[in-house]
């Protein structure tokens, strides 16, 4: 255990999740295709467990940390964590965010289930004030789509100091850039659809924690809200996971070199990027419809929601309905793939031209 910790992750995405060695097994785990299993084990039943989500789950575990969970999608590992919370228990969280988690947590409050503090996450002051009382910090950073970072270990200490819960969404990050249970987080909650999935064919959620009686409240919320992922989904995600590393390290080599290009381009007003991870966001010099044509001009980028994915997906956020109006009308969110790069940048000039 303790040698195959010292693993690089490169080489932990390939060894993890497999069967037993012995002479004929199989290289991987198989789709398990069960509702119920024969009497006499834990897993009597599907909505318990399968050994396509064991697989995959101690392949995410070992990129995280801890014990994990895997659910039928983010919005539904986000759900369990908020479904251990007692009613009206005071929550804090950013004013920006993945506008799901965003939307739930507002329509939680409206009805009184959760008392959340909205804060600006930047500003570390403000979130600590905020914690008082509070039963759960909700962090997400970098923010999607306005890539705001927050001090994670200043905010992750401060919270643990007064005894409250610390989850964090590492969608966006992934555990190749900060690890959150490392730095006291309880739980690390991922959109397994995005990185470790990667090529748009599979929705599915994780939660992981160090904490093992946290772990088995968790299991009990997935086995009774019964949001499982599918064995098939599992296998999909574990598959893409095999190659996340270099997924992550090339997309990001490639965000790196067009942050570059759009930061020297007359025709793009601002550019966020907080340093590292592929995603983009940039407002251009003109309105939403002029950033919509954009988005509609390229020929390698895909006009398309979603990140995290081989391919490259750009969209202008604020034409959803639930994205939050602190993200300007003119945003385009560019998830940067594994293409290469000079194509990429010939496909975003070619498409600026639009505005
Ligand atoms: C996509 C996303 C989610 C929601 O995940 P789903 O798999 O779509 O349910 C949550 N947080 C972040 C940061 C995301 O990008």
């Amino acid at each position: 255990m303790s040698s195959e910790k010292r693993l690089h992750p490169e080489t932990f995405a390939i060894t993890a999740g497999r069967p037993k060695s012995e002479a004929g097994a199989d290289i991987n785990v198989g789709i398990s295709l069960n509702s119920t299993y024969q009497a006499g084990s834990e897993t009597s039943y599907g909505r318990y467990g399968n050994q396509t989500w064991n697989a995959l789950e101690s392949a995410i575990s070992k990129f995280e940390g801890g014990e994990t969970l895997a659910f039928s999608s983010g919005m539904a590992a986000a759900s369990a964590v908020f479904a251990i919370l007692p009613i009206g228990a005071p929550v804090v969280t950013s004013n920006q965010g993945y506008s799901g988690v965003m939307a739930l947590l507002k329509s939680f409050h409206a009805s009184g289930r959760l008392e959340v503090r909205f804060v600006e996450l930047t500003n570390t002051n403000e979130v600590i004030a905020a914690l008082d009382g509070a039963a759960l910090l909700w962090l997400e950073s970098p923010t999607n789509p306005c890539l705001d970072v927050a001090d994670l270990k200043t905010l992750i200490s401060a919270a643990k100091k007064k005894n409250i819960g610390v989850a964090v969404d590492n969608t966006f990050a992934t555990s190749l850039v900060q690890k959150p249970l490392e730095m006291g987080a309880d739980i690390v909650m991922h959109s397994v659809t995005k990185y470790f999935a990667g090529h748009s064919d599979v929705l599915m959620g994780s939660l992981s924690t160090s904490d093992a009686a946290l772990y088995s409240r968790l299991e009990d919320v997935r086995k009774l809200n019964g949001a499982i992922p599918g064995p098939f989904e599992a296998w999909l995600a574990l598959r893409g996971i095999r190659t996340f590393v270099m997924r992550f390290q090339k997309a990001q080599e490639n965000a790196q070199y067009l942050v570059e290009q759009l930061k020297n381009d007359k025709r793009i007003s601002r550019v966020r990027y907080p340093g590292f991870g592929a995603i983009i966001s940039f407002e251009i010099l003109g309105d939403a419809i002029a950033a919509e044509r954009v988005c509609d001009a390229s020929s390698i980028i895909t006009n398309a929601t979603s990140l995290g994915s081989v391919e490259s997906l750009w969209e202008r956020r604020r034409r959803h309905a639930l994205e939050s109006h602190a993200v300007p009308e003119n945003l385009i969110r560019l998830s940067v793939g594994c293409e290469h790069s000079e194509d990429l940048w010939n496909d975003i000039n070619k498409a600026l031209e639009a505005i």
